[in-house]
């Protein structure tokens, strides 16, 4: 099955209502930046990355699969995708500029399109082929409902209809004012909204820094929360380890970080409790079972991050045994063939082969913008 081009795109989606926006980002629309791969025999593969849909670094993405990755892949065969991963992620000049940032993102959405070639051509979805599934059901926790830039009352209204019309148990809501008590108070009322059977997540997107969030993190330990996602700066092991040590409030990231070494370092400095790895910004979904499977030796449970609105992940989190529930965010679901949908507050169990990653004829007429 030889690779016989590779051809980037690049998609701009609407996000809910316009736009929402957490402690550190405001945005309009999801980037769905990734490439197609089409084999000799006419399979087609597809992979993306996730962005805030800025064309310009955008961009950088598609060049970067064009120019860097393309030519090292035509001709190679499309099967043999951990010698490939290693061919381009460890291609000195490409490795000297990389790592991290736009090299590693377009990696993942080389190494994704591959894996969904593969699948395809055994014709089976892909988490029959990582193994099969190792659970009935895959809770879904609700995010979109949970954003910073939602006022309090809606904040509480969508909140309730999330787990009383919907069906969620599990919802998680942003946090990261200058003052937290406007946090703590949002969090209390959506507390006494939802009941406390309810499964209750934060998100700080690592505004805080240690003191704030150790005060934060006193007044809010009688709330139950599930889980406090980056509440620091993403790559600081040792206040992470600082913080998980003062509170009973597990800590939660890794949509950050963009290698096995960042996870191998916060689970070794236990500044870590729920593996928050994302096929979109590690190299791929090579480098996300090494992560996973990293995590599972730790005895951590895995909770992906939803880089690509769980379209790949949902396949990950059904196969993967350390993998207990899975973020849910609507955003771009309706664009792909095959959309990651939630009933009851369960992930439906993927059935196309695939990796869930080949867009809609009319998403790409719909969304598409020019590489240059
Ligand atoms: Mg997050």
């Amino acid at each position: 099955m030889r690779i016989a081009s590779i051809e980037p795109f690049i998609l701009h989606i609407p996000v809910t209502g316009g736009s929402i926006a957490d402690s550190t980002h405001r945005i309009s629309h999801w980037g769905v930046v990734g490439a197609k791969i089409v084999t000799e025999d006419g399979l087609e593969g597809y992979g993306f990355t996730g962005t805030h849909a800025d064309l310009p670094s955008d961009r950088l993405i598609t060049a970067c699969i064009r120019d860097c990755y393309a030519p090292l892949l035509i001709g190679e065969d499309a099967f043999e995708i951990s010698r490939l991963w290693l061919k381009i992620a460890r291609h000195p000049p490409l490795q000297w500029v990389g790592r991290a940032g736009i090299t590693q993102l377009a990696l993942a959405a080389v190494d994704v399109a591959l894996w969904d070639l593969k699948a395809k051509k055994a014709g089976v979805p892909l988490w029959h082929l990582l193994g099969g599934a190792t659970k009935p059901r895959l809770e879904a926790y609700n995010t979109d409902i949970g954003w910073l830039s939602i006022p309090k009352d809606q904040l509480v209204d969508g909140c309730r209809m999330a787990v009383e019309r919907d069906g969620f148990h599990r919802i998680k809501v942003k946090v990261g004012h200058a003052d937290i008590g406007i946090d703590i108070g949002r969090l209390e009322a959506v507390r006494q909204a939802v009941g406390s059977h309810v499964s209750l997540a934060i998100d700080g997107n690592g505004k805080w820094d240690l003191p704030t969030c150790k005060r934060f993190c006193a007044r809010a330990e009688p709330l139950d929360i599930f889980w406090f996602e980056e509440p620091l700066w993403y790559d600081d092991v040792g206040s992470h380890a600082a913080l998980a040590r003062s509170t009973s409030i597990p800590v939660a990231l890794g949509e950050q970080l963009y290698s096995l070494d960042a996870f191998r370092a916060f689970i070794a400095a236990d500044a870590i409790h729920y593996v928050q790895p994302d096929v979109t910004r590690l190299g791929g979904i090579t480098e996300y079972i090494q992560v996973a499977e990293l995590a599972l030796a730790s005895r951590l449970p895995v909770a992906p991050h939803a880089g690509e609105m769980s379209q790949v992940h949902v396949h990950l989190a059904y196969w993967h045994q350390a993998t207990p529930v899975l973020e849910y965010i609507p955003w771009i679901k309706d664009a792909f063939v095959e959309p990651a949908n939630v009933v009851d507050g369960c992930f439906l169990k993927p059935q196309q082969p695939g990796a869930g990653t080949t867009p809609t004829a009319e998403a790409i007429t719909r969304f598409a913008k020019p590489l240059a």
